[in-house]
């Protein structure tokens, strides 16, 4: 293989330049000429495919975001958006194409795969919500972004002696909130998987209160509710004020963490690998700490689950 392309789809995560970074640098050490294809598969439609270079690369992998821009696009999903990419990979005489994205962005790689465009995909969302693989690309920012927020949080809510109920992103996975959770030391972590019990939550306040604690805070992902539904909860179950802070789009972008730049530069490299070595319809991910490449089929028909244990700690300790 003499020539591959990459892209970036779907929502955006920190950790996406340092793929990019891997998967041009791995090629061009093997002799390939690599192409940055920019806004996702709408760029690919319109043939919007540059060549990169190793400087193109450069004073990146400190970078949030993506430098290939992320689209999201409805025709890609129809027969005639694929043949169109196809086309546009095709008169470039590109034969392979890594795309690093959440598995929207894999069905379509898989449809590309199906019509004999070999693709390998990277996990690449701070959900954490991918089956296949311990951990997507991001996750590990937004966890620290969080509980960056967290601590200051805390600060306050010492010094006014208050309660905060502070949302953060997750629609169906509760990792973010988790492990935000667990490490900022939050009082109460609400996540979709598991039905809470408000009279739990309020309890905790109240006990936290008779032994003169300072502060509380209850982390909740926004798949349980609003964070202002639990806030009105708590005043309604036990006359407690709170204070609402929903961490929104802070938590997508910044500089990412050592661990996504590690955790980027290993998929990236390993999905240029497997496209030479003549694999499709893949995606690298990491199991066990170790590199796990997995069928698009298997990501489809799997399941992210929640890491219970994890769960119950979090409540164990929290006392
Ligand atoms: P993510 O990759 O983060 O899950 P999306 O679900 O929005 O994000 O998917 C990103 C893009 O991938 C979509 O805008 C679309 O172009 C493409 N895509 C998503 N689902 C499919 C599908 N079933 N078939 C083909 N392409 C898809």
């Amino acid at each position: 293989m003499q020539k591959i392309a990459v892209l970036t789809s779907g929502g955006d995560a920190p950790g996406m330049n340092a793929a990019i970074r891997a998967v041009v640098r791995r090629g061009i050490s093997y002799g390939m000429e690599v192409y940055g294809i920019y806004h996702g598969y709408a760029g690919l439609m319109e043939g919007q495919i540059e060549p990169m270079n190793v400087g193109s690369v450069g004073d990146i992998i400190q970078r949030g975001g993506t430098i290939l821009h992320s689209s999201r696009s409805e025709k890609f999903k129809t027969e005639e958006g694929q043949q169109e990419a196809i086309a546009q990979l095709k008169a470039k005489e590109i034969e392979g194409l890594v795309v690093i994205g959440g598995d929207g962005s894999f069905r379509g790689a898989q449809n590309l795969a199906d019509k004999g465009f070999p693709t390998i995909g990277i996990p690449g969302t701070i959900d954490n919500d991918i089956p296949g693989t311990e951990v997507t690309l991001g996750f590990d920012t937004a966890v620290n972004t969080v509980i960056e927020a967290i601590d200051k949080i805390r600060d306050t809510a010492t010094s006014h002696e208050r309660i905060f109920v502070v949302e953060v992103m997750g629609r169906h996975c509760g990792d973010i909130a988790l492990w935000a959770g667990l490490s900022g030391g939050a009082e109460s972590i609400l996540i979709p998987e598991v039905d809470f019990d408000m009279k739990e939550v309020t309890y905790r306040l109240l006990e936290g209160n008779k032994r003169g604690k300072k502060h509380s805070i209850i982390i909740v992902a926004e798949g349980v509710c609003p964070a202002a539904e639990i806030a009105q909860m708590i005043k309604e179950e036990a006359g407690l004020e709170t204070r609402v802070t929903v961490l929104g789009h802070v938590q997508r972008g910044g500089s990412p963490t050592a661990f996504d730049r590690m955790l980027g530069s290993r998929l990236g490299a390993k999905a240029v690998d497997l496209l030479r070595e003549g694999q499709t319809g893949k995606m690298v991910g990491i199991q066990r700490n170790r590199i796990a490449v997995v069928d698009f089929a298997d990501v489809f028909s799997g399941k992210h689950s929640i890491d219970l244990d994890m769960y119950e700690l979090g409540k164990s300790l929290s006392i």
